[in-house]
């Protein structure tokens, strides 16, 4: 099975990493008292009240926001387990034309529609 090659991976892992970042930043961007917090002696903050920070913000994110962080996320997961690029229903190579579209896809394009009907009936 072909796999999606590294440097491309690289790609995708940076891509990735924007789109989470410019989700959790809408929220940033919502609140206008935020800034002047962020502003604060950054440095005297630990990794966990960092990691505290960015629980919150994704708590004030819709649920469809919070559903595609947590898809980027896992797809960030499959980068560092090197099963990025294949199907999690089928374990078929999803196209990198897709991907291209939707880093984060999880599903080929057949799984994708079998999980679309599912879901609407
Ligand atoms: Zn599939």
């Amino acid at each position: 099975m072909k796999k999606v090659r590294k440097n491309k991976l690289n790609d995708f892992k940076k891509e990735l990493l924007e789109i989470r970042k410019k989700l959790a930043g809408e929220v940033e961007k919502s609140r206008d008292y935020s800034h002047e917090e962020a502003e604060g002696d950054m440095s005297d903050i630990t990794d966990d009240a960092v990691r505290t920070y960015s629980q919150q913000i994704i708590l004030q994110l819709g649920e469809r926001e919070r559903e595609q962080i947590k898809e980027i996320d896992e797809a960030l997961e499959r980068i560092d387990n090197g099963e990025y690029g294949i199907c999690v229903e089928c374990g078929e190579e999803i196209p990198e034309k897709r991907l291209n579209l939707i880093p984060y896809a999880k599903w080929c394009i057949t799984c994708k529609e079998k999980i679309e009907v599912r879901n609407k009936l």
